[in-house]
């Protein structure tokens, strides 16, 4: 770790403040500390569960706030969004509500790299997250900073807060973001906060620092918003939301959705690069004073002018902050550089010569926990009943918080009841592959997920996210009885059509072939609808409809499952091949060096990494499925 972070910051001792401690008369089953995404999700899968649960945060008004821009999903993260839905959470709904531009990104790529976007209105989705929280039964709130836990031996067993009082629980879930020990800078000028307008956590910080924890630092930045009436919308091609507007939640639909606007795009210049290479020395980053790793896909403006010197001009997409507010969100320039420099950069801009700045934008770098040191349901190696979810474990994105935040509450529940954790394979979901991703490998950066971190794309694709998890978080206690009788009754329906194509045939030269025009030319054998949706020329549309109407979502169902069965089959083979040997044991002393086949790289890998089992072995990044035959081949032989 030390070898990642030689010069990790210490967070500077809060003022010593002395405080009559209080027990609050009722215990908990969880406490969760922070009501951001991974809190708000954490607090209500444990609830949903059935546990006691008390979320307790900085300020109920901020519930579900959004710290940087208000958008759910895109590529990956859409994918997450999804199976958090499938196991009955908030987030997807909350979009539906508060969503005012959606797309599909990828359209015309297959279905397992497509993914749902949407801009929403800030005050719109956290009223939904708020709405939902006030109304969950089991889920108490209370508003006050959390300073420390209630230690005993390796246990923890509840948490005090600035006031003194002392909440007992069984298990604690940490949800904290970015402000344990946050620190915001713009330009070299830089004071605590745990995102503009909030304070950090200093206490705790410092508290958990004492605690055996390997503790570093992260960075995050963001853009300085503009106010619309100073913007020439004229100047700036228009980015219209897709028609039919597609929808976030398994249980949504386009009636939920507000009104619908555009967004806009403008563009970076030369003039802009050179106002900002000319001030790279009064920029926090380059000059040295942020030490914190920051987010590698999300880059500053003053990264990209560093790194893509080559390139002269930048998209800058401006997106609308709500449906009621002049406030505007230009994506692509997040930037700590200092005030005065922020206003000539975005003014040097057409259409925003002539922009006001309502926010400056600023980086922020706080205190993040090496993920190695959790197991994979969240919980801490270091201390029990002690669970980590969120920014804090290293990751980035509201969607990755969430996402953890969903699979600690429910694993924090689980604990306070005396039952065994659970967790997703990296085959079952995109939950599943973060986790094991964060745990097996750490983070140096901050962690975001993309659809390329998966092995079986086609099989964690998002529009099936339902149809992998629900069950599973109905058996889990997750799902509620609307939900699971919506799903059923697509299960059921998918089945029905499935069963429909696949009886109904269609003889060469019938009446039933002439539907399908010239598309069954040199048809030569019977042949039922199902096989025939499998043809890339046919598509479902094409085929003669029943006596009932068929949904959307089944339609798609039907024909993804038809169209790329042969793929699908073939990812499955392989993860039960792995599968039947995972439990195979390698010895200790294996010299991966001298196996034949195996490259150089990942022969190292497997020296370092030392995995215990084959299927170990197989999860290891980089290692890949041939690598593991090349590797069982190997044992066989020298049993
Ligand atoms: P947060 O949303 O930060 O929520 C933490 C919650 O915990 C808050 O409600 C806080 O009040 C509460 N809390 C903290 N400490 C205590 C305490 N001691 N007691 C009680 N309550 C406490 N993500 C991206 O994907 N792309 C970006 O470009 C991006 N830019 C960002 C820029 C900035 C400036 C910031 C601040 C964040 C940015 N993010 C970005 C990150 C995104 O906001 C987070 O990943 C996400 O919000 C993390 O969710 P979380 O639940 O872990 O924490």
């Amino acid at each position: 770790w030390k070898r990642f972070f030689p010069d990790v910051a210490v967070t500077p001792k809060a003022p010593f403040i002395e405080v009559t401690h209080v027990d609050y008369p009722d215990r908990f089953d969880v406490i969760v500390i922070g009501g951001g995404h991974a809190g708000t999700e954490a607090a209500l899968a444990a609830a949903r569960t059935g546990a006691k649960t008390l979320l307790l945060t900085h300020n109920i008004e901020t519930l579900g706030q959004m710290s940087c821009n208000p958008a759910i999903g895109g590529i990956g993260k859409s994918h997450l969004v999804k199976e958090i839905d499938a196991l009955g959470g908030a987030m997807a709904l909350a979009t539906d509500k508060g969503g005012i531009q959606f797309r599909t990104l990828n359209a015309r790529k297959g279905p397992a790299v497509r993914a749902t976007r949407a801009q929403a209105d800030r005050v719109l989705y956290k009223a939904a997250i708020r709405h939902t929280l006030e109304h969950q039964p089991n889920l108490s709130l209370f508003q006050q900073a959390a300073s420390d836990l209630i230690v005993e031996g390796d246990d923890v067993k509840g948490v005090v807060t600035q006031a003194g009082i002392r909440f007992h629980s069984t298990s604690v879930v940490l949800c904290t973001g970015t402000f344990l020990g946050g620190m915001i800078h713009i330009g070299l000028e830089h004071y605590r906060g745990g995102r503009a307008g909030d304070p950090s956590a200093i206490a705790l910080a410092e508290r958990l620092r004492e605690l055996p924890f390997n503790v570093a630092r992260l960075k995050t930045g963001t853009p300085p918003r503009l106010d619309a009436r100073s913007i020439d919308f004229s100047k700036l091609a228009v980015q219209p939301g897709d028609t039919p507007v597609p929808v976030m939640s398994f249980l949504g639909n386009r009636e939920m959705h507000p009104r619908q606007v555009n967004c806009y795009i403008a563009h970076t210049n030369e003039r802009t690069h050179d106002i900002i290479r000319n001030n790279l020395d009064r920029s926090p980053m380059y000059s040295g004073v942020i030490e914190g790793v920051g987010p590698r896909y999300c880059p500053s403006i003053e990264d990209k002018i560093h790194r893509f010197a080559d390139k002269n001009s930048h998209q800058v997409f401006i997106e609308p902050e709500g449906l009621d507010t002049p406030e505007l969100y230009p994506n692509g320039i997040s930037t700590s550089l200092p005030f005065d420099v922020q206003l000539d950069l975005v003014r040097s801009m057409e259409g925003l010569e002539n922009a006001h700045i309502l926010r400056p934008g600023y980086a922020i770098e706080y205190d993040f926990f090496d993920p190695r040191d959790l197991h994979h349901t969240l919980e801490t190696r270091f201390m029990n009943n002690l669970f980590f979810a969120g920014q804090i474990n290293g990751t980035t994105g509201y969607e990755e918080a969430a996402a953890q935040g969903l699979l600690a509450g429910l694993n924090a529940a689980r604990r306070a009841k005396g039952l065994d954790g659970w967790y997703p394979r990296r085959d079952e979901a995109y939950i599943g592959v973060m986790v094991d991703d964060l745990i097996r490998m750490g983070t140096r950066e901050p962690y975001r997920m993309f659809t390329s971190r998966a092995e079986y794309r086609l099989l964690l694709r998002e529009d099936n996210a339902d149809l992998r998890l629900t069950e599973k978080g109905r058996e889990l206690g997750l799902v509620d009885d609307e939900r699971y009788a919506a799903f059923s009754a697509k299960v059921d329906a998918i089945d029905a059509e499935t069963t429909r194509l696949k009886s109904t045939w269609v003889l060469p030269g019938s009446e039933l072939a002439a539907h399908f025009g010239d598309k069954l030319e040199g048809m030569s054998r019977e042949q039922n609808m199902l096989d025939l949706l499998r043809r890339p020329e046919i598509d479902y549309r094409d085929l003669p409809q029943g006596d009932d109407a068929v949904a959307e979502d089944v339609i798609e169902q039907v024909q993804i499952q038809a169209k790329y069965e042969g793929y699908i089959a073939r990812q499955q083979n392989e993860i039960e091949r792995l599968r039947r040997h995972e439990d195979t044991k390698l010895p200790a002393d294996l010299d991966y060096e001298r196996i034949d086949g195996l490259s150089k790289e990942i022969s190292q890998k497997l020296m370092e990494a030392r995995p215990e089992t084959l299927a170990e072995a197989g999860r290891i990044s980089g290692v890949t499925p041939a690598a593991v035959s090349l590797l069982l081949v190997y044992l066989k032989k020298r049993e």
